[in-house]
């Protein structure tokens, strides 16, 4: 047993080592050879240590570097070495982090990174919270708890009753809500279509005059950091007409909800904390291993009914919180050791400094791109750049030439009628020197794919 973790462990650390010098993307190669999983299933066991060695030798090289310094695509994040470490012995706890009775241990650490993320947020410190798998699960939680409370206000229990017959919910979304928005709400019988778009402005945030009236029940859903830009919806302002008219606000955060925990960052999004629920992610920019989504709703009895196994009427009990009263799922690892291991270990001011360290380097990749007469598409605001390299077609060519080279990766997107290519820094592995090799990459290729400097296509 000990022999084979410790196997474990050399060959983790051997392959994060490797981060620095190796490509990017897997060598066709190594993609290749994973077809040497296509044998039957072993009729009887293997040596465990062999395994182990299969799985690296097979998987270790047909991986993303993704939790390498230079992977731009995604919005995807790294993962701290100390969560990396806490999430191992985690797993060796092997804990049901469902009830607070068997398991009292990952609650209590679940209990305090809730208490320090509500802090280092500036969210409600009284908001209760959910720790689920990602941000469009984190969405569906603060969405259940919408939809619970504004039908109780007219008399009617949807987790009792359901949504046939109930009274009609107004459901008003960005015309540039993330997609996955549209899955909690369709799950959540809302529609993916029925809902009411607002439209945007140049950066991609809501525009409050053309909020439409709000009567009956409504929620209404808005975002911290466009998938596109980084761009903030006028939160608070959009806040206090929904509050005027009885709704609900969301606010999809995915990764826009940390600039609240960065100084330099937080007059981003004025007025955040008067939202209703909050969805966020820590597995994109705290950096913890997949899959670690938060949920925060500031009436957390609502969170409670959409949510809990026993009946909704009982009153909670803050001595014991049982984390299953909260979430989705009832059985689950305890993701939220991973969060409080690094907020313990950056502490306030080393997650603001890593916050703001990726938004420099969007900066940078602004700057390079545009002095060499390439179009950023986007007020680079937060951690997000889009940048044309002619028309559609050259700008096509030269991601797919970009993510053949290795050195990085970054993704296609279309934003507002043109083709870009959207570089996203959410990684505390990423330095200026891999920021500099980056960009030397992108110019070369760009250069070999003859684009030239010009206006956006
Ligand atoms: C990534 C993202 C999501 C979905 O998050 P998952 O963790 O992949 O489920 C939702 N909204 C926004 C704005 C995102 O960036």
């Amino acid at each position: 047993m000990n022999a084979l973790l410790l196997d474990a462990a050399q060959r983790a650390s051997d392959y994060l080592d490797s981060m620095a010098t190796r490509d990017v993307v897997p060598s066709p190669a190594a993609v290749e050879r994973l077809k040497s999983l296509d044998v039957p299933l072993p009729e009887h066991p293997q040596d465990p240590q062999m395994v182990l060695r299969q799985l690296d030798e097979i998987g270790s090289p047909a991986t993303a570097a993704s939790t390498g310094g230079r992977f731009f695509g995604f919005v995807i994040g790294g993962a701290l070495p100390v969560s990396v470490a806490s999430n191992w012995l985690t797993t060796a706890w092997d804990q049901n982090a469902a009830l607070h009775g068997p398991t009292p241990g990952v609650a209590a650490f679940e209990h305090a990174a809730l208490r320090w993320l509500l802090e280092i947020l500036d969210l409600p410190r009284d908001a209760a919270g959910a720790f689920v798998t990602g941000a469009t699960q984190a969405n569906l939680c603060g969405l259940a708890a919408a939809r619970h409370a504004v039908l109780k206000n007219t008399g009617w229990d949807v987790e009792a009753d359901g949504l046939f017959g109930a009274p009609p919910i107004t459901v008003l979304v960005s015309a540039e809500a993330h997609p996955t928005l549209f899955k909690s709400l369709g799950v959540l019988g809302l529609g993916r279509n029925r809902v009411v778009r607002v439209g945007t402005d140049a950066q991609g945030r809501m525009r409050p005059e053309l909020l439409p009236a709000m009567t009956g029940p409504t929620i209404l859903c808005l975002q911290a950091g466009n998938i596109n830009t980084g761009a903030f919806d006028p939160i608070g302002q959009l806040c206090k007409a929904a509050h005027a008219a009885g709704a609900w606000v969301h606010v999809d955060g995915a990764f826009g909800l940390w600039a609240a925990a960065a100084p330099a960052l937080r007059h981003l999004a004025p007025g955040l904390a008067m939202a209703d629920s909050w969805a966020t992610d820590a597995h994109k920019w705290l950096n913890v291993p997949y899959d670690s989504g938060l949920a925060f709703v500031r009436d957390g009895a609502s969170l409670r009914a959409a949510m809990s196994v026993t009946a909704a009427y009982l009153p909670p009990n803050p001595g014991s919180r049982s984390p299953s009263d909260f979430t989705p799922e009832l059985s689950r690892r305890a993701r939220g050791v991973d969060v409080w291991a690094v907020l313990s270990a950056l502490g306030r001011s080393g997650v603001a400094g890593m916050i703001e360290r990726c938004c420099g380097h969007a900066r940078r990749f602004a700057a390079g791109l545009s002095e060499a007469g390439f179009a950023i598409l986007n007020d680079v605001v937060l951690n997000q750049v889009l940048v044309s390299f002619g028309d559609a077609e050259m700008t096509r060519r030269v991601i797919t030439e970009l993510q053949a080279d290795g050195t990085c990766w970054c993704g296609v997107t279309e934003w507002q009628g043109h083709t870009a290519m959207r570089i996203s820094v959410s990684s505390w592995a990423t330095t200026e020197a891999d920021v500099e090799l980056s960009l030397a990459a992108m110019l070369s290729v760009a250069a070999r794919c003859g684009a030239q400097g010009g206006a956006a296509a």
